[in-house]
């Protein structure tokens, strides 16, 4: 492929990569359509109460489908009742057993998602493709660095660990076309952000299919958090990209609200309160970093997109954040309330948590003065 073609699939710096569209359950996903946050439960599949709790914890804070791991015939058998009480559409994540993957889509999961590669040969795959065609269930092929088939190793050490990832995918996809089959998605996972993103540029310029995005193993909640935030952040910047995880070693709630402080940071969706905060200087006179926590706390429940400052002072403050909706420049124990950069008053610097929250409760917002 030459350098700078622009393939079916290619994003551009205009907009969105066009794609096709698909249904994971109810909710579609492609370039139509909002960029869909996913996570995956981390409670053992079997313990249903506990997964079942996590999974409407998830849902509550947007995260919009869900992966569970089904890796025996111990999940699989709560899969059922899981799905009956999930809020959101569940994706069954299936590695070597295809009877397993067989048996999560007769369970009514919205999606399966498996390595073609390492599930058995070709024949299992294509009974996988006509068992979700029969049900309408989508299927997301996973190509992984770290379980790349044998015949594409070559590629690897002649080309790169991009080009054989691209290839691997693209012949899966080709098998799954050949039958007519394209209720598929795709993602190409490496732990380094570099070849991560390099993959999906390559694969973009093959197939308009959608993209599930992730870097895998990212890492810790602050090393995750950076490592995808650049691979993913860069490929959602680019247009590439209708659904992500943010996969880290830390609970799933983190990967959700990292995803939509990404999605925000893009400005691609919002969800929630976005706190704009200073590093605070010499200059400010009130303790900004307690404010800070205060607000995010009392703000927790806000849905509702609020862009809200809190700037250590008024040199700065409300002319730096004149995009909020509303904010607090700190004085000398007292703070001032601006909206849009516009002076509203003087509020003592005991009471400015509590100011705040009835000056955003009277624009609308739905805010509880309780949890202040
Ligand atoms: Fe310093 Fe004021 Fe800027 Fe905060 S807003 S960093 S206190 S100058």
């Amino acid at each position: 492929m030459k350098e700078g073609r622009k393939g079916k699939g290619e994003g551009t710096e205009q907009g969105r990569r066009k794609t096709a569209t698909i249904r994971v359950g109810g909710l579609a996903i492609g370039s139509g359509h909002p960029i869909a946050v996913q996570s995956m439960t981390n409670t053992p599949t079997q313990d249903i109460r506990r997964t079942v709790r996590q999974i409407r914890e998830l849902a509550r804070l947007g995260c919009d489908l869900i992966r569970v791991a089904v890796p025996d015939q111990a999940a699989l058998a709560a899969l059922p009742e899981i799905i009956r009480k999930s809020p959101i559409p569940v994706i069954a994540d299936i590695h070597f057993d295809h009877r397993l993957a067989l048996g999560a889509i007769e369970a009514g999961a919205a999606g399966i998602r498996i390595n073609p590669g390492n599930i058995g040969g070709r024949e299992r795959v294509i009974r996988i493709m006509e068992k979700a065609r029969e049900k309408g269930v989508c299927i997301r092929i996973g190509v992984n660095a770290g379980s790349l088939e044998k015949g594409f190793l070559t590629i690897r050490r002649k080309k790169g660990l991009a080009e054989a990832m691209v290839a691997s995918a693209v012949r899966h996809i080709a098998l799954f076309e050949q039958y007519g089959f394209r209720n598929l998605k795709i993602s190409l996972k490496a732990s380094q952000v570099q070849e991560t993103v390099r993959a999906y540029r390559l694969l973009a310029r093959e197939t308009d299919l959608p993209f599930h995005l992730g870097v895998t193993e990212a890492g810790t909640l602050l090393a995750g958090t950076v490592k995808s935030a650049l691979g993913i952040g860069l490929l959602l910047n680019e247009g590439i990209g209708d659904t992500f995880r943010v996969s880290l070693t830390a609970h799933p709630r983190e990967e959700v609200k990292v995803a939509y402080h990404l999605l925000g940071a893009l400005g691609l969706r919002r969800r929630g309160v976005e706190i704009i905060s200073c590093p605070t200087c010499g200059r400010c006179r009130i303790n900004l970093l307690g404010l800070v926590h205060q607000v995010e706390k009392a703000l927790a429940g806000c849905t509702a997109p609020l862009k809200v400052a809190i700037m250590g002072c008024v040199v700065n403050g409300p002319g730096e954040a004149k995009e909020a909706d509303i904010g607090i420049a700190g004085g000398k124990e007292v703070g001032l309330l601006f909206a849009k950069g516009r002076l509203l008053r003087k509020v003592p610097e005991e009471g400015l948590v509590e100011a705040l929250m009835e000056e955003i409760a009277e624009m609308g917002y739905p805010v509880g003065l309780s949890s202040v």
